[in-house]
């Protein structure tokens, strides 16, 4: 359970991995342990942390002098990073139909619905890479589960939008591939790969689908 979970980025918008986000401890009222994680991605942390820097280089000097400051530094930062957070979602609650083009730019299926049923059906309602049910495609995004439907995923990232380069995969596979390259990432070497799988998409894409086209 703990690693299916995946959380939104509140600066990039994307679905990431919880490995994504920096982490720490925290101890809550009733004194119990729990994982917090920051809201921006390590990616998105990094991009902010490097612009501070360079827009306030006198500061950065200056905070620099030695180990014990350093501390501020990373406060100021934090402190930014919160207010910019509380404006960001702000105008995320004001403009909810401009947020989907800040995540990254997805490519869209040029397919009926029938042949997206046809699809799911094909790969028993489960996603075509790690057979994980659709029934079973809950995602804990910004603490609330949520169950998604299977996502149409482009097999080639920069493929045909047709059915051939279409199969149903879980959040978790469709964020972890993004635009990697299908062999690459769909090798022995990842955790989730199974020859029959790996079989059933090549069928799909090489034969079965024209069924349905
Ligand atoms: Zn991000
Ligand atoms: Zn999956």
């Amino acid at each position: 359970m703990e690693e299916d979970q995946i959380k939104e980025c509140n600066r990039c918008g994307e679905l990431k991995y919880l490995d994504d986000f920096y982490s720490y401890e925290k101890v809550n009222a009733k004194g119990q342990i729990y994982m917090y994680y920051y809201p921006y991605c390590i990616e998105c942390s990094k991009t902010k942390a490097t612009k501070w820097k360079k827009d306030n280089p006198e500061r950065f000097k200056e905070i620099h002098k030695g180990v014990k400051d350093r501390r501020r530094e990373y406060e100021s930062i934090h402190n930014q990073l919160r207010n910019e957070r509380g404006d960001i979602r702000k105008w995320r609650m004001k403009n909810p139909d401009k947020i989907r083009s800040y995540g990254k730019k997805k490519r869209i299926h040029d397919i009926t619905e029938f042949q997206w049923l046809k699809c799911k059906e094909y790969f028993g309602n489960c996603c075509a890479y790690c057979g994980k049910d659709a029934n079973e495609n809950w995602i804990r995004i910004l603490g609330a589960l949520k169950l998604f439907d299977l996502s149409k995923e482009h097999v080639d990232y920069n493929g045909l939008n047709d059915l051939s380069n279409c199969i149903p995969s879980c959040r978790r596979c469709n964020s972890r591939k993004n635009v990697k390259e299908f062999l690459d990432w769909y090798s022995h070497k990842n955790k989730i790969y199974s020859i029959d799988r790996y079989n059933k998409i090549l069928q799909w894409r090489n034969a079965d689908c024209k069924k349905f086209m």
